[in-house]
């Protein structure tokens, strides 16, 4: 019914947060770090630096400093490696990760977004490095360590795992598992609408995979076809969203009827455009088309990502974010190319988390970070 669904679909969103470690370039010219997260209340407070008063550069008068404080579902606290609460990627995937997985298991999709500026530490989170993997390649391996560990157990249900790699660009989507030729420009997939399934990716490669390697395997093409497209667009690869999805599917065989039954579940994980690219205000032409598509998709993630976290709230003050006039009651998946082809692991029995990820010592884009997550929340 529609009260119990509502505060299910409440329980299933987090909105987190993690500020990374500081850079060697940071560390040579003594940056302050202007954050703090509290391990009790998870609050965390932003620190506003006070150029016009010397003294404020100092740690002794921090308390002096106006603060903004906001408290998500969790602070990650990455900044220094030596600090006992330190946040490893093993914790992020502790928290985060594993109870997905287990959602996943049950049979439901999940979504993880990583947000956040460039060099805020997105991809760490998401990808990791080979000495400190981050959450995809950490999903993979617990999830072909369950499917060893339950064909073991429960011979009677076999596993089929696919994966598929796409990025939004420009509200277009293009396949990162279709090589990409260097003469011909990168083409766009269509998108269509199925009764059952919802919205999809028309003639999206997805590829069956049987172990961690495959799977890290198909991740690294994609990885590399999106660095060509966007090096052929003259940029980094942080003007596009990259979804990378694992479809986990259940295959339960019941030897007395000869009966079987299946159940899917889809594993989202989400590199989003870096959010600094939404405020193009001197941009003009392409880039502010750009700018504007990346906005309107970052914006509505945000606006879809509060109406599920608590659609009667939602209701009321609209989140405090901006509208485009639709109507209160419902989830605005359609306004942007990205939510609304994950609707699917977005709202229903879906666990969606957003991951804001932010620098230690920036304030203007930590600040707009803080404030789109909390809006989300
Ligand atoms: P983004 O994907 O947001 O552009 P990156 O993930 O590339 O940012 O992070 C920028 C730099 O910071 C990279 O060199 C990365 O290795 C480093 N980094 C990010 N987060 C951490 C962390 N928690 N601990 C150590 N280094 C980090």
């Amino acid at each position: 019914d529609g009260v119990a669904s509502r505060m299910d679909a409440g329980g299933n969103v987090k909105v987190v947060v993690r500020v990374r470690a500081f850079l060697p370039r940071e560390l040579d010219r003594n940056a302050e770090c202007l954050i703090h997260m509290d391990p009790v209340t998870q609050q965390t407070t932003l620190m506003v630096p006070n150029d016009t008063d010397p003294a404020n550069s100092r740690a002794k008068s921090r308390k002096v400093i106006e603060e903004k404080k906001f408290t998500f579902d969790n602070s990650f606290w990455s900044h220094d490696p030596c600090d006992e609460h330190y946040a490893t990627q093993e914790h992020v995937y502790d928290s985060l990760g594993e109870e997905f997985l287990d959602h996943n298991f049950e049979g439901y999709h999940t979504c993880i977004f990583a947000y956040g500026q460039t060099g805020s530490g997105k991809s760490y989170t998401m990808m990791g490095t080979p000495d400190q993997p981050g959450l995809i390649p950490r999903t993979c391996e617990d999830l072909f360590e369950r499917i060893a560990a339950a064909q073991e157990e429960t011979p009677n249900i076999s596993y089929n795992v696919r994966v598929s790699y796409f990025e939004v660009y420009n509200e277009h989507v293009r396949d990162l598992l279709v090589p990409i030729s260097p003469n011909t420009p990168p083409y766009y997939l269509k998108i269509r609408e199925s009764p059952i399934e919802g919205p999809y990716v028309k003639d999206l490669t997805e590829v069956p995979v049987r172990n961690i390697d495959e799977i890290l395997q198909r991740m690294h093409t994609g990885d590399c076809n999106r660095t060509v497209a966007s090096t052929k667009m003259n940029d980094t690869s942080s003007r596009s969203h990259a979804v990378f999805t694992i479809m986990l599917k259940q295959i339960h065989h019941d030897p007395h009827t000869d009966e079987t039954t299946e159940r899917s579940s889809r594993i989202r994980l989400v590199d989003l455009a870096g959010s600094e690219r939404a405020k193009s205000t001197e941009a003009t032409g392409q880039r502010l088309r750009e700018g504007s598509n990346i906005n309107k998709s970052l914006t509505t993630l945000g606006r879809v990502i509060a109406a599920l976290a608590d659609p009667q709230k939602k209701s009321k003050t609209r989140g405090g974010l901006k509208t485009s006039g639709s109507s209160n009651t419902v989830v605005p998946y359609r306004d942007s190319i990205l939510t609304w082809l994950l609707k699917d692991s977005l709202g229903g029995n879906s666990k969606t988390a957003m991951i804001a990820c932010i620098a230690p010592s920036d304030y203007e884009e930590t600040l707009s970070t803080l404030r789109y997550a909390d809006q989300a929340k």
